[in-house]
């Protein structure tokens, strides 16, 4: 699937060789709108944010429209979370996941 025209705004960016664009077709969605959508993360088990189109440069509107949305997701599943935005696997693709607070070792 390619998210094409979604704001009117012309080809969204899509790769097809990116895990999180890819995601974005089987992954069981908590929330979905035209800028991001949140799924459980299959590698950590937490729900996680992804910016629609492919990139990593969101406008300061869009990010906070997604870590609000995250935020919603988040303190439903888990009441204390923390933000976790270091892109260790997919650095080329905005997301960020949300972790429970303590339950997550490491970091
Ligand atoms: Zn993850
Ligand atoms: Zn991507």
């Amino acid at each position: 699937m390619v998210w094409e025209g979604l704001r009117g705004m012309g080809r969204e960016r899509f790769d097809d060789d990116c895990e999180l664009c890819e995601a974005a077709k089987i992954s069981p969605w908590f929330h979905e709108d035209d800028v991001c959508w949140i799924a459980e993360c299959e590698a950590c088990a937490t729900p996680m944010v992804v910016w629609r189109p492919h990139g990593i440069d969101p406008s300061e509107q869009d990010r906070l429209h997604m870590l609000e949305r995250l935020e919603a997701v988040a303190t439903e599943q888990f009441g204390e979370y923390w933000l976790d935005d270091n892109r260790r696997s997919i650095p080329g693709h905005w997301h960020v996941h949300a972790r429970p607070k303590g339950k997550f070792y490491g970091f």
